[in-house]
């Protein structure tokens, strides 16, 4: 079967023919490739087409398809039973694994997707704090709960408006948007609303616009300002926990929030998130508390033995993440000399195995910076790669992955796949 007849089939059965919306290619044109299988760095679609995948399933995949340790406890975990809805040991050793690495994190719960690691640390906030409002920024994406999907509109300054049809005025206006990498946005709000205010929700290393960094002094000063509010600091490090470097954005700016979400890599491409803060906080969860929160396939025992692999490799090996970041290097320098040559527009950046490149000559600090990309050099510069066997994200506002499956031979052969694919544009 084509990956067109598959997309039409598909797109019968499936709203949109897909179970998530980026999948679809909508900004990229053309038909998703159905995946067939995939093995370390690679995937194949079902017409045969092999792609060096840079997608990672959007980041869990810290040690590529198929990883034959991850792949081994998965299969003993598998026959001793799926699920049971009571506790296993394998929570509490994922927990300890997660856990002894943060000094600032005593307990943990684990949930199944980001967005109910986030939409549990905003009640969590709320509970604690008795406030309503909350606050995030422009163009982080937390996953598609009520409160955290609305949109910036004008940007700092503004009650919001939903970001998707179906989500309350009433809720979308207890979110306040300030803009990312600019503390003077923040204060205003918390000029206005600072006692209203339950949490600050903020992706410490941004990767939802494209990959943007989070400046030191920035998340320095927000940890400030939430101290001196008596608000809650969240980060959200779904996507850079474990990713960007082994301890996520703590392991760089070494900043303590007061809760922390992970998922992807910790669930080491099974299903599974958590969220993680100091006793004190965690304990008014029920059944201790007042503030509920719950799941029928919580902490799931394949979930977990994958978790539990992907941390603990990760953790042993001390040179993965210098490993990593070395190829991240050499692919966005290679990517960025190849534009100069062509006089095409474009700046790119890297931390640890994550990536990001925008077609744009200046530097992208925000939002605002980001959707100054030019979409169509983007997308034909996608197609072009795509066709030349490079799986990269089909959308501009994403971050690309490296696993530890790749190699330096990988990178040369999609730097003289982007050779070919900049002459294009
Ligand atoms: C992916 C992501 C989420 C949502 O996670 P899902 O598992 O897709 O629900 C939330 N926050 C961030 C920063 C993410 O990258």
């Amino acid at each position: 079967m084509t990956n067109k007849v598959a997309f039409k089939e598909a797109f019968n059965v499936i709203a949109g023919g897909v179970n998530s919306p980026v999948r679809a290619f909508a900004s990229v044109g053309g038909e998703p490739c159905f995946i067939a299988q995939g093995k370390g760095a690679y995937i194949k679609d079902i017409e045969g087409n092999k792609y060096i995948d840079f997608v990672q399933s959007w980041g869990p995949l810290l040690f590529g398809h198929c990883d034959k340790d991850i792949v081994k406890a998965c299969k003993k975990a598998l026959k001793k039973g799926t699920s049971f809805g009571a506790p296993t040991l394998s929570e509490s050793k994922l927990a300890k694994l997660v856990l002894e690495n943060f000094p600032h994190l005593d307990k943990i719960r684990f949930v199944s997707s980001g967005t109910e690691a986030t939409m549990s640390a905003i009640r969590l906030a709320r509970g604690f704090t008795k406030r309503e409002k909350i606050l995030k920024f422009e163009g982080c994406y937390h996953g598609h709960s009520d409160s955290l999907l609305v949109s910036a509109g004008s940007g700092a300054a503004t009650f919001n408006t939903p970001s998707s049809l179906g989500v309350l005025n009433e809720v979308a206006k207890q979110t306040l948007v300030a803009r990312y990498n600019d503390i003077q946005s923040v204060k205003e709000l918390f000029e206005k609303h600072g006692e209203e205010i339950a949490c600050v929700i903020v992706e410490p290393i941004a990767g939802n616009m494209g990959l943007v960094l989070g400046e030191q002094e920035f998340l320095e000063e927000l940890t400030r300002i939430c101290k001196q509010n008596k608000a809650l600091l969240i980060f959200d490090e779904v996507m850079s926990g474990f990713r960007a470097s082994f301890l996520g954005s703590f392991g760089i700016n070494k900043i303590e929030a007061d809760i922390v979400t992970f998922g992807k890599v910790i669930g080491g491409g099974l299903p599974a998130a958590a969220f993680a803060a100091r006793a004190e906080i965690m304990d008014i969860l029920s059944p201790l508390g007042g503030v509920y929160q719950a799941g029928t396939l919580s902490g799931n025992p394949l979930a977990m033995a994958a978790g539990i692999v992907s941390i603990s490799k990760a953790k042993k090996d001390k040179e993965l993440y210098k490993r990593l970041a070395r190829l991240a290097k050499m692919l966005t320098q290679g990517l960025s000399e190849l534009a100069e040559e062509r006089g095409v527009p474009f700046t790119s950046t890297f931390v640890g195995s994550m990536f990001g490149y925008f077609f744009t000559e200046n530097p992208v600090k925000n939002y605002q910076d980001a959707l100054k990309s030019d979409l169509k050099l983007f997308a034909k510069f996608h197609q072009n790669m795509l066709k030349q066997g490079i799986y990269l994200a089909p959308s501009q506002f994403e971050t690309g992955f490296i696993c530890d499956k790749m190699d330096e031979k990988m990178i040369i052969k999609t730097l003289e796949a982007a050779r070919k694919s900049f002459k294009t544009l």
